[in-house]
């Protein structure tokens, strides 16, 4: 039977009590032959990392006083969950997995030196500790539970702080090291975020990759379906932050999903979409907290009748104008400027072109001067920073007539500085100013999303 991956992002295992709705929720999916993906509980990674830099910059004292206070939150969970106390093999794995990692952060002090794979090291003792703890206690609840070391597993390059997958090691892995330890009645319990390299150091695949980790292995073993649960009722149309009308969106399509991811929505990362779109598996986005509430299903093909599906934003943002002193039509211009990024390693997010003009954006870390220097050589550059790119997304954006009059009609007084639609159509790109951003999303939610469900179309 094709097993379900579970994935339960950091706020869903952050206590004692949030590991018992999920062990709940496992419980419940027995029959399904569950795969357990977890991430480090609360802001556990964000903890390793900030005592590694302590660590690097010279400051023991204050690396160790972090181990202190994550040693102290992850003892306080566990015999939360305990109640006649600790299993002896959980204890000993917390005192050996701090041990190690004060160890480490000695090593890190002492050298002033943090490189990306002993921050890796460093990084992956957040997953341990989680499914360390939450697999004890299933198997303390009476369910037949195992945990298993995704590095033995998910396979990856050694780019150390973004691990490349190697979806082929990792597919027959799986086979061989998971599989036997799932199907019906049983539990396997394995970290996101972590893997390692085929001579077992271990590596990351970057923040928020936990996803990512469940996507590969519901890929790698032909999940029926990956469940990401987190904290929010799927994905919404809009950040609530901002429009607080946002909407629930039931079914969305892959491409639209990863427009939304890339363009900055919250809920997924954008490489998650990837290795689940490939193998067809139905990925979908659940509350923890409200398991029987609203939640997203994010598929290959969705057939609604929505013209807007979502909007999503990112900024600060910077635009580049680069304009040739010849003509741009002259052969070659758009060679040698793209040639200038990529040899910063810049890479370049929205492009729209006019007779004379180029217009880009980069990140807003992108090195300005470098680039300057390099392309003031054979074209004039004018940049502006501080400006957001809003995306509107739907996959019939370009059947629906009349979009572009509600779409102007809407922003009205606010500037738009730049437009570009994807060559795949779903994605319709603004640039305003970043001070405009909230208010752009806001109106554009009104005037095409919201008119668009009073009518009674999909959301
Ligand atoms: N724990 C890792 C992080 O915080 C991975 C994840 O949660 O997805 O980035
Ligand atoms: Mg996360």
């Amino acid at each position: 039977m094709n097993p379900r991956v579970m994935k339960f992002g950091g706020s869903s295992v952050a206590d004692a009590a949030c590991m018992r709705q999920v062990a709940t929720l496992v419980r419940e999916a027995l029959p399904a032959a569950p795969l357990v993906v977890l991430s480090a509980m609360g802001k556990t990674t964000n903890a390793l990392f900030a005592a590694a830099k302590a660590a690097e910059a010279g400051d023991l004292p204050a690396a160790l006083e972090g181990v202190k206070a994550l040693i102290r939150a992850h003892r306080s969970s566990a015999e939360g969950l305990f109640a006649t106390g600790l299993p002896e093999d959980l204890d000993r794995f917390l005192t050996e997995a701090f041990g190690q990692l004060e160890l480490f952060l000695r090593g890190v002090a002492l050298l002033h030196e943090l490189s990306p794979r002993t921050q890796d090291a460093i990084a992956a003792h957040g997953e341990l500790l989680s499914t360390r703890i939450f697999a004890a206690f299933l198997r303390s609840e009476g369910l037949d539970a195992t945990w298993v070391d995704a590095r033995q597993v998910l396979r990856t390059d050694a780019t150390f702080g973004e691990g490349q997958p190697q979806t082929g090691r990792i597919k027959a892995l799986a086979l061989e090291k998971l599989l036997p330890s799932l199907g019906p009645g049983r539990v396997a319990v394995t970290q996101g975020y972590i893997g390692a390299t085929e001579d077992g150091l271990t590596t990351t695949l970057g923040r928020g990759g936990s996803d990512y980790s469940a996507a590969l292995f519901g890929a790698a073993l032909r999940a029926s379906e990956v469940q990401i649960w987190t904290d929010v009722e799927g994905v919404l149309t809009c950040d609530p932050r901002i429009v607080p009308n946002a909407l629930p969106i039931p079914e969305l399509a892959f491409d639209e999903a990863a427009e939304l991811a890339a363009f900055g929505a919250k809920v997924l990362h954008p490489a998650t979409i990837q290795p689940a779109v490939e193998a067809d598996i139905p990925v979908t986005v659940r509350h923890t907290q409200r398991p029987g509430g609203r939640f997203t299903t994010i598929t290959s093909h969705v057939s609604s009748g929505r013209s807007v599906t979502a909007l999503a934003s990112r900024g600060p943002v910077t635009v580049l104008t680069v304009a040739s002193s010849r003509m741009l039509a002259q052969s070659g211009f758009l060679a040698r400027l793209f040639e200038v990024f990529g040899r910063l390693k810049v890479s370049v997010d929205l492009i729209a072109t006019a007779e004379v003009s180029v217009s880009l954006t980069v990140d807003a870390d992108a090195p300005l001067q470098a680039l300057q220097e390099q392309l003031s050589s054979f074209a004039s550059v004018n940049i502006h920073e501080d400006r957001a790119i809003v995306a509107v997304v739907g996959e019939r954006l370009k059947k629906t007539a009349g979009l572009g009059g509600r779409l102007f009609g809407a922003l009205n007084d606010i500037n738009i500085e730049m437009i570009s639609m994807g060559a795949n159509e779903i994605n319709l790109s603004l640039v305003v100013r970043r001070s405009d951003e909230h208010e752009a999303l806001r109106r554009l939610h009104a005037a095409l999303i919201e008119t668009d469900h009073l009518k009674g179309g999909q959301p």
